[in-house]
């Protein structure tokens, strides 16, 4: 049996700047992402029947059609029926490290990895761009993980530009192991309250888009510098997910006051945290001190550092 075994790595939104409205209902948004080393191991293999299975123990993860890995599998089975004749089912095996509904982009990572995968798996050819815009069909985080490193997403989070790649900036990341913050409730809720402020014509909305490309967080991440840029860390779900979840604000406080942090925020739509540090080194204490100020068994804490990639080949057979 022939089967890859990928490393699929989570990312962290550096900046997420909600702009305004589109016509399909998504909100336009301006944001960087970044790759971290923090991933999870995904396995395709040609099985032999005409299914696709998931296989993964983790509690949280469906097993079923809803799983983005099994999504992204049966698109393909639709798109390449011929090759679906040649080879048949696959079985997806999903060892998962990354927190789930934590706004890391697990499920979409793992995505990404079956898209890389199934490409290699049944010799598709298909470029790194085709598989952005499969991706993309499937959720708006999908491109960003296949190639990973440092990116400027605008749109719906799937146009993207990337960036000169950041490594080697380590953090301290916390999520709260029972703690789910739902992406649709987030934007929605962010939509009832600040919707007076959005940008409403399209050339604005563009303009707007634009700006992040010589904005400050950019300037910053062309420096290298992790001073600046944790000084330029912006999230606007911020907004409503703090006030409603008051341990995820507590985190990001005591994250955020520990010596060597430079600066603490939420991940996407959360309820992870992250707070970027001076070195590996003042990581794995601060990663210390937080776990004896918040002795919470549910909270799980990482060190974890900036990659300068998305999908990577770990082995085939
Ligand atoms: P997003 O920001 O894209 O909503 P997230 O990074 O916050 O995602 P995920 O880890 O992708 O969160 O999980 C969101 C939900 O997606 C989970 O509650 C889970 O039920 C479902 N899900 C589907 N497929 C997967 C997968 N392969 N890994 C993790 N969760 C998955």
């Amino acid at each position: 049996m022939r089967s890859y075994t990928l490393i699929a790595p989570a990312k962290i939104n550096l900046y997420l700047e909600i702009i305004g409205d589109r016509p399909d209902g998504y909100h336009s948004l301006a944001m960087v992402l970044q790759s971290i080393d923090l991933a999870d191991h995904i396995n395709v293999q040609v099985n032999g029947t005409d299914d696709i299975r998931i296989r993964c123990d983790h509690p949280q993860v469906p097993k079923d059609k809803t799983n983005l890995a099994y999504r992204v599998a049966e698109l393909i089975v639709a798109e390449f029926p011929n090759a679906f004749a040649q080879y048949g089912g696959v079985d997806i095996t999903i060892d998962k490290r990354i927190p789930v509904a934590a706004g890391l982009a697990g499920g979409s990572t793992n995505a990404a990895a079956v898209l890389v995968g199934m490409n290699l798996l049944w010799n598709l050819g298909l470029t790194q761009t085709e598989l952005e815009e499969l991706g993309a069909t499937l959720g708006s985080d999908v491109p960003f993980c296949i190639a990973g490193g440092t990116a400027i997403a605008t749109g719906r989070g799937e146009q993207l530009s990337p960036l000169l790649g950041l490594d080697n900036i380590y953090m301290v990341l916390g999520k709260y192991r029972s703690l789910e913050v739902s992406t649709p409730w987030a934007y929605k809720t962010y939509r009832q309250q600040y919707v007076r402020s959005y940008i409403k014509d399209a050339e604005s909305l563009a303009a707007r888009a634009g700006a992040v490309n010589s904005g400050a967080m950019v300037k910053a991440i062309q420096k290298k510098d992790a001073l600046l840029i944790a000084q330029e860390l912006h999230n606007d779900l911020e907004r409503v997910v703090l006030p409603t979840y008051p341990q995820v604000l507590q985190l990001r406080e005591v994250l955020a006051s520990e010596k060597g942090v430079l600066a603490a925020m939420m991940s996407g739509s959360g309820p992870s945290v992250f707070a970027l540090c001076e070195s590996q080194q003042q990581a794995e204490q601060v990663m210390l001190q937080v776990r004896e100020k918040i002795p919470n068994p549910d909270l799980e804490l990482f060190v974890t550092r900036m990659i300068t990639h998305g999908i990577q080949i770990a082995s085939s057979v």
